[in-house]
């Protein structure tokens, strides 16, 4: 047997964490790390947070596991207060961003096709969008290094440059149901979408009868200093994915719709055997008692502001390593001038720094939404002494 027992899917570095302690990892060899990947903008209250840990064990002690067979007091309280923070009127709980935005395709299908438009089934999707592993999201992405391997594809998808209103208006047709678009795209790069955009989306979808359908899984839950990003353009969705934040590391997601939008999704027609259990609720419940709230908000914003405007600082030094800094709150990219896989791996093995790489040559900023100055000190000393040493011909 010369295969890993774990399925070798994962290029995975040699940093191997143990320990968790706020915005810190400890290695199995002990050494500690800056973490400002977190678990790729999962862990938002950092690690080893004593609320969403106390939730947890409670939870464990009481129930953690029943069945969709019965009511639910403890999904229906975590929806409840969804419903209340968003544009959203129900919830459907899943427990990953590719399930979320899965049950978002299917909403948007159904919405259309329980009205007895059979014909469309269509979402217009955008180049480098990132919606999942699954069949139907990677499907819904343009990116061909995540179809090799696992044709044929799901048909009824359509994808037009991201950013590019008239492109998009240029592929609705007779079987269009709707546009499905992250705000800010993540491992596409740290781009956010223009408001131009966003207003012409809702615009079109508004006249053609279509759902806009929103992939919040890396953007939203705070991490751009609002509850979902959609708020700072001003628009309101038909359908929103979420995932990644919302558990803080538990694995959690949620389809969030509004009455309208959800009206295919009757009884029988969606379902999870773990979607929306009581440990998964507990989890919700404590990241949302930590989070959502105007102070956090502001300090998001306040900490995000801080990094950027350092970052912005900065990278004037390295004019040959870096280009330009882009993102929204603490949610941010610096755009560099070649690859930056090698530099992520000089950050994490030299300088004891944790970053992810992200499409068009993008570092990924996207740390725990906890971090204070001192993590922002303690980030730049890191990233300047690695700038200082690195040569672009290093080795990964
Ligand atoms: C991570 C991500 C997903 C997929 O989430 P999983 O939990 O890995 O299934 C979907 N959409 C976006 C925008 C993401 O960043």
């Amino acid at each position: 047997m010369s295969i890993s027992p774990l399925m070798p899917v994962y290029p995975r570095c040699g940093f191997r964490p143990v320990r968790g302690d706020h915005c810190h990892l400890i290695g199995e060899d002990g050494r500690r790390y800056l973490d400002f990947a977190a678990g790729i903008a999962v862990n938002i209250l950092g690690h080893s947070h004593p609320g969403l840990i106390g939730a947890i064990q409670r939870q464990a002690e009481t129930l953690m596991h029943v069945s969709n067979l019965y009511g639910s007091p403890q999904g229906e309280h975590l929806a409840q207060r969804l419903v209340d923070l968003t544009f959203a009127d129900t919830v459907f709980f899943t427990n990953s961003g590719a399930e979320a935005v899965e049950c978002a395709i299917k909403t948007a299908r159904a919405y259309h096709q329980h009205a007895g438009n059979t014909e469309r089934f269509e979402l217009i999707t955008f180049n480098n969008a990132f919606h999942g592993r699954t069949i139907a999201t990677i499907s819904a992405s343009s990116q061909e290094k995540m179809h090799k391997g696992f044709m044929p594809l799901l048909p009824g998808f359509k994808y037009a440059p991201f950013d590019d209103l008239e492109a998009a208006k240029a592929l609705i047709g007779p079987n269009t149901a709707g546009f499905l678009v992250e705000p800010v795209q993540g491992e596409g790069g740290i781009r956010p979408a223009s408001d131009a955009f966003m207003h012409g989306l809702r615009a079109l979808a508004d006249e053609h009868d279509l759902l806009l359908v929103l992939d919040e899984v890396q953007c939203g839950v705070c991490r751009t200093g609002t509850f979902y990003a959609y708020e700072q353009y001003g628009i309101v969705p038909d359908v929103v994915a979420t995932a990644k934040g919302i558990g803080g590391g538990f694995p959690l997601g949620a389809c969030l719709a509004t009455e309208k939008a959800a009206r295919g999704m009757i009884a029988g027609t969606h379902g999870s055997t773990y979607g929306g259990n009581p440990l998964a609720m507990a989890a919700g419940e404590a990241v949302l008692d930590a989070v959502a709230n105007p102070a956090f908000l502001a300090h998001v914003t306040a900490m995000g502001e801080r990094l950027r405007s350092r970052l912005e600082q900065f990278i004037g030094n390295y004019p040959e390593l870096f280009e330009l800094v882009r993102g929204r709150g603490l949610m941010l990219g610096v755009k560099m001038r070649s690859e930056p896989r090698p530099f992520v791996a000089h950050l994490r093995d030299n300088h004891q720094l944790l970053t992810v790489s992200a499409g068009d040559n993008t570092l990924r900023l996207v740390p725990p939404l906890v971090i204070d100055e001192s993590h922002i000190d303690e980030f730049m000393d890191k990233l300047s002494a690695a700038a200082a040493t690195f040569r672009v011909e290093e080795p990964a």
